[in-house]
């Protein structure tokens, strides 16, 4: 009968791709059915290293594939998770998945590290680090080989909190992102008190930035400052070549967009992978078993 409902209320989600009030109740239903079957999946994108051109990492996204409305995206689904409280639940699916399948990769020989995005309520929750570390144990994965992206409105919800939270990560040496940096404020703020390892430029800085002298200064500039606070520097949303070679000639570090790769699941991400010869990470590429 789950289908049925499920059926009834994604006829009725808006035109935006967000279920309409009176059916929020039912998506919510199917979201925790989801949570607990397996249509939660994890799709990975690519992330460049600018100045070695291979492969280092790629950053995890989650998607929902529901049975009857195809794959749903996180900004449809995860405000409403958010604030049905499922948020620890998720990010656990996706540390587990994400991890389980960086070993495999890792295991094949590939020298590649995983992103993974928590939320707001992921770095109120104390629990947090404990369980990054389990999984982290679980799956023999080395802990410089996850990093966490943190947004900046996670940074100012409950500051002495998620300090506590981001602190116990980073004991464990998992490293830490600032994630569509520079569209929050106050960000210098955090860049002064906060141990972050990257800064990852929000795409909105990169879409003109061949044509753009304000937004190339801004990018110029941020790469100039992540460099003397130590930081690496991710641009996301890079979409053509143009971009990509201005960024290579500015010395940023590294690099995500569609130019790239769009996010795609595990199985593909190898097969990509060997179609690039010139992005295919220390270690070369698995042999197949
Ligand atoms: P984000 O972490 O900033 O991720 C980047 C988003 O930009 C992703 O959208 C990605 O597919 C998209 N993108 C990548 N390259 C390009 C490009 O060249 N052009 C354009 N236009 N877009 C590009 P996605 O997967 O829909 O995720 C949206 C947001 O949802 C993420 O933004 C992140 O904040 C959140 N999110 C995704 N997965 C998770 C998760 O597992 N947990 C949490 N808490 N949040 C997640
Ligand atoms: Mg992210
Ligand atoms: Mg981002
Ligand atoms: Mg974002």
């Amino acid at each position: 009968h789950l289908a049925k409902r499920g059926r009834r209320g994604v006829e009725t989600w808006a035109p935006d791709g967000t279920p309409a009030s009176r059916d929020r109740l039912q998506t919510l239903e199917e979201l925790r059915s989801a949570l607990d079957g397996d249509e939660l999946d994890v799709h990975y994108q690519p992330k460049l290293d600018l100045r070695s051109g291979s492969v280092v990492g790629v950053e995890a996204l989650v998607r929902w594939q529901h049975p009857e409305r195809g794959l749903v995206f996180p900004d449809v689904f995860l405000p409403l998770a958010e604030q049905a409280g499922l948020m620890r639940r998720l990010a656990l699916r996706v540390l587990e998945r994400s991890l389980r399948d960086l070993q495999a990769w890792r295991a094949g020989g590939l020298d590649l590290s995983v992103a993974v995005n928590l939320s707001v309520s992921n770095l109120q929750d104390v629990a947090l680090p404990e369980q990054v570390e389990m999984l982290l144990d679980a799956f023999d994965v080395p802990a410089g080989a996850l990093i966490l992206e943190i947004t900046e409105d996670v940074l100012m919800a409950d500051t002495a909190r998620s300090q506590q939270v981001m602190a116990g990560l980073r004991r464990l040496g998992v490293r830490l992102s600032i994630d569509d940096y520079g569209t929050g404020y106050s960000s210098l703020a955090y860049l002064r008190a906060l141990p972050v390892d990257e800064l990852k430029l929000d795409r909105s800085f990169v879409t003109d930035l061949t044509s753009d002298e304000r937004a190339s200064a801004i990018v110029r500039s941020t790469l100039q400052l992540s460099l003397d606070l130590g930081m690496g520097m991710v641009v996301e949303g890079v979409e053509d070549a143009a971009t990509l070679t201005a960024l290579r000639a500015w010395g940023c570090d590294y690099a995500q967009g569609y130019h790239i790769a769009r996010p795609m699941p595990a199985e593909r991400f190898l097969t990509w992978l060997a179609g690039q010869p010139a992005f295919v990470p220390r270690g070369g590429l698995p042999r197949p078993s």
